[in-house]
This record gives structure tokens, C-alpha cells and sequence, in this order.
């Protein structure tokens, strides 16, 4: 028996997606812990980072140089008595001096201004005498001053829940005196590799066997996109053991098969996830790599929650687990991953959904392919600026991992061109 591939569940890619965008949008975010803020980077934020003071706390001069009232620059050279220095760090006596009209402070970068003054103005353009200041330039009244509050007031929202913790978000966290953060459990992902012909990098394979990568990919793209790797035996194209092993996998939070799905008599991974009553949103998208790509859920009652100690909502994930079958070719796995799991993966690690990304680039040199399938070849992009371009990179297909290892990015054509002039305007996927 062969399962569901109605022609009705191939679907175009922008389709595919919208599908997998869906359900993932629709994943609960699950349990979460409590990280030192350095061990936080690369996590996802299950809180939110709030100001506790005003950013920045008092009027902060950009420049080294004077602050002045703009105004008492209004008439070039102006003269102004230089009446103290501010700077960086602790105020003399704690309190911020007073700049009356007429007077100037000298004034270093990261110091508050004085209350009364509006601007600073670099040292560049001054010139200092006994104690007085020459002006060279004027001013607009706020130039080289942030003033109180400007980038954030007190209480506002600076990190929400879901976001990434990058370099960014951990210094805003630190800004506000946050030494540890509330992050989202990692959700566990198991993967499952299929294929008789499939053997352990560690064991000699013979004249007809291949060495299993698509796990160790699968097991990189997969910690990136911030999940844990699960690594399942090598299934056979059997279905019993396959069967033992989807359901195994299936105690995860995602599963993720590689092989088994094309139309080839020993494809037999949509069969044993008929069998286990599977949902399939789609069994093909029409796109090259990746045509065969599986995505599904199973209302599987092994009951095992996927996680020890999960608190709700997560706990909720146990009712129904979703699969991603994707094909076994080596690029085909890793592009497919990109294109549909990927998003299914960041939400169940509690990121807020991110749109796929693409720039534009130049074609290098011409492009013919079929018409029918989104493509998304390997390719390398270079130049600089507004100079970049790109052009494929030679390869044998979807089992070319040497060539996609060369290449730095795809090129994405859509469905309905055949001919691609050197110097067109292309889509471009970084990976
Ligand atoms: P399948 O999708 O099972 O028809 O496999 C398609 C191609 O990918 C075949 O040439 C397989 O040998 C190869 N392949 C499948 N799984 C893996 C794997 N885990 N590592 C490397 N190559 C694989
Ligand atoms: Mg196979």
C-alpha cells in the first residue's frame, strides 16, 4: 500500500510554506529556565526585557568638546567663559552643574550635560585662551546631546518574549542589570535516517554503501535553528523496525525523517505514517531540490510527554507530534530543512515567526532550466556593495554535497522561467 500522494497534496512552494508557517505559528511555546546572561546567547527570551531606568539616564553629550546654549552661538566668532569640566563618571558633590547664558563647560563624551545647556559643540571647531573658549561654528539646539529618555523611558518594553538573544538583545539585558534571563527549554528533535544502503561513519562501508550524512547536517541545522538533536538508528527499508523507530521518534518534540519518500518501491515512510493514522498537510512541493518532501502530524498515543518535567503549555505538545519527511538526497535534506522545518523548529523553540529571507543579485551568467519547480541551486554570491553577483556553482544534483559545500548561498528561480540572462536581477537564499 502506498500512502497519500495524491497528486492534490504536491503543492506549489509559496503553498508548502504558507502550510508549514502555519502550523508553526500555531505551536505553543514550551517550558522555560532560568540562564546566567552569557550562557543565554543564542537562546530564546521566555520574558520580557524591561528598562528600569531611562536610557540614558541624563543627557548625555555625544562629543567631546564644549556645551553651550545655542543660542549664545548665534553670531560667529563667539566667545563664551569657560566655567568647568564635566566629565565621564561620578559628578563633584553628585549633582549636575548649571550652565547660565554666557558660560561653556568643557565636556568629554559619555558625560551629562549641564542643565541649562542644549548642545554640545566638538572640540574641533574651538579654540581655548585663560579660560576662555572660542567658537568657530554653531549649533542647533540638541546637537551632540541624547537627551534624557530618548532611546527608552523607564518601564518600556526594550526585549520581548521571543527574541533571539544575539549580541544585542544580551547588551540590552545587561544594560538594565539583568545577570540572569528566563529562556525556552530547547525542544528535542529526533532524526531519523532511512535507506539499506545507509551505514555508521565509523563502520567501512561496502562497494554499495554510503556513509550517513544527513544526520550529522540534519543534527547541525537543527542545533542553529535552536533545538537538540536526537540521533535515531540508521532505519532500514523495512517497516517494522521503521515503524519502531518513527514511533520512538515521535516522543520528541519534532521528528525528522531523511529518505524513504520518493516513489520507489522501498520508500516507505509515508506507508508506515499512514499506518500509524498520520495527518499529511502535504506529501510534494514543486520545487528542485526537495520535490518528495513529507509534512505531518500524528495524534501519536505513546503519551510520553517529550520533555522530563515540562510544565504546561508545553506539556499540551505530547497530543500530536509533526514530522518533516524530507528527501534523501544530501542537499535535498538540507535545503528542504531551510525551506519548511526550520520555521516548525523556531517556534517550538519559542522564537516569534520570522519571514524566509532573500536578496537580489546579479547573474553572472546565464541560467536554463525547465519550467515547473522553484529552484534553489547552489550558487556563490561575491563583490561588495552594490556590486554583488552571483552565479551557480557546477554540480551533479541534489547528491552533490561537494558542490553545495563550495557555495555560499542558492539562487532561487521561479516556477515559470526557463532562461535567465546574465545580468539579471535574481532571488538569492543565503545559507
Ligand atoms: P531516498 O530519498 O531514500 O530515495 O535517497 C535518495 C538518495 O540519497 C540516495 O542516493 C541515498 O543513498 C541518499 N541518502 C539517503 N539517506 C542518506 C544519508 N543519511 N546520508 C547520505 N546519503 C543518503
Ligand atoms: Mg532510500
Amino acid at each position: 500500500m502506498r500512502a497519500p500522494s495524491t497528486e492534490s497534496l504536491v503543492l506549489t512552494f509559496e503553498d508548502a510554506r504558507r502550510v508549514a508557517e502555519r502550523h508553526a505559528s500555531q505551536v505553543p511555546p514550551g517550558a522555560s529556565e532560568t540562564l546566567d546572561l552569557l550562557l543565554s546567547a543564542g537562546r530564546v527570551l521566555a520574558e520580557t526585557i524591561v528598562a528600569d531606568r531611562d536610557i540614558p539616564p541624563f543627557p548625555r553629550s555625544t562629543r567631546d568638546g564644549y556645551a553651550v546654549l545655542a543660542s549664545d552661538l548665534a553670531r560667529l566668532p563667539a566667545k563664551l567663559k569657560v566655567i568647568g569640566e564635566i566629565k565621564a563618571g561620578p559628578l563633584p558633590g553628585g549633582v549636575l552643574p548649571t550652565l547660565n547664558p554666557g558660560e561653556t563647560f568643557s565636556i568629554m563624551t559619555g558625560a551629562p550635560a549641564p542643565q541649562g545647556a542644549d548642545a554640545v559643540v566638538m572640540v574641533e571647531y574651538t579654540s581655548q585662551q585663560d579660560g576662555v573658549v572660542e567658537f568657530t561654528k554653531g549649533v542647533a539646539p540638541g546637537e551632540n546631546i541624547v537627551a534624557q529618555g530618548a532611546e527608552a523611558q523607564r518601564c518600556d518594553l526594550l526585549v520581548d518574549s521571543g527574541a533571539l538573544l544575539n549580541e544585542a538583545a544580551i547588551a540590552l539585558a545587561a544594560s538594565v542589570g539583568k545577570s540572569k534571563v528566563k529562556v525556552f527549554v530547547r525542544p528535542r528533535v529526533a532524526i531519523l535516517t532511512t535507506g539499506d544502503e545507509i551505514v555508521a561513519i565509523d563502520a567501512q562501508p561496502g562497494p554499495a554503501q554510503i556513509r550517513n550524512s544527513n544526520t550529522y547536517s540534519l543534527a547541525v541545522q537543527v542545533q542553529e535553528a535552536g533545538g537538540d538533536p536526537v540521533l535515531l538508528p540508521i532505519a532500514p527499508d523495512e517497516p517494522r523496525r521503521l515503524r519502531q523507530l518513527i514511533e520512538e521518534g515521535l516522543g520528541s518534540d519534532l521528528l525528522l525523517m531523511t529518505g524513504g519518500v520518493s516513489m520507489g518501491r522501498y520508500d516507505l515512510v509515508e506507508q508506515v505514517l499512514a499506518e500509524l493514522q498520520a495527518e499529511f498537510f502535504f506529501t510534494g512541493a514543486r520545487i528542485q531540490p526537495g520535490k518528495p518532501v513529507v509534512f505531518g502530524r500524528c495524534q501519536c498515543g505513546s503519551g510520553r510527554p517529550a520533555r522530563s518535567g515540562a510544565s504546561a503549555p508545553g506539556s499540551s505538545r505530547a497530543s500530536h507530534k509533526y514530522f518533516f519527511g524530507l528527501p534523501g538526497n544530501p542537499v535535498s535534506t538540507m535545503v528542504t530543512f531551510e525551506l519548511f522545518a526550520r520555521s516548525m523548529l523556531e517556534a517550538l523553540a519559542g522564537m516569534r515567526p520570522r519571514p524566509l529571507a532573500f536578496l537580489h543579485a546579479r547573474l553572472k551568467s546565464e541560467i536554463r532550466v525547465k519550467t515547473g519547480l522553484t529552484r534553489f541551486l547552489p550558487a556563490i554570491l561575491s563583490g561588495e556593495y552594490e556590486q554583488s553577483h552571483v552565479e551557480l556553482v557546477p554540480w551533479q544534483g541534489s547528491g552533490d554535497i561537494a558542490a553545495r559545500a563550495r557555495s555560499n548561498c542558492f539562487i532561487v528561480i521561479p516556477p515559470d522561467r526557463e532562461h535567465i540572462l546574465a545580468g539579471e536581477w535574481v532571488a538569492v537564499m543565503l545559507r
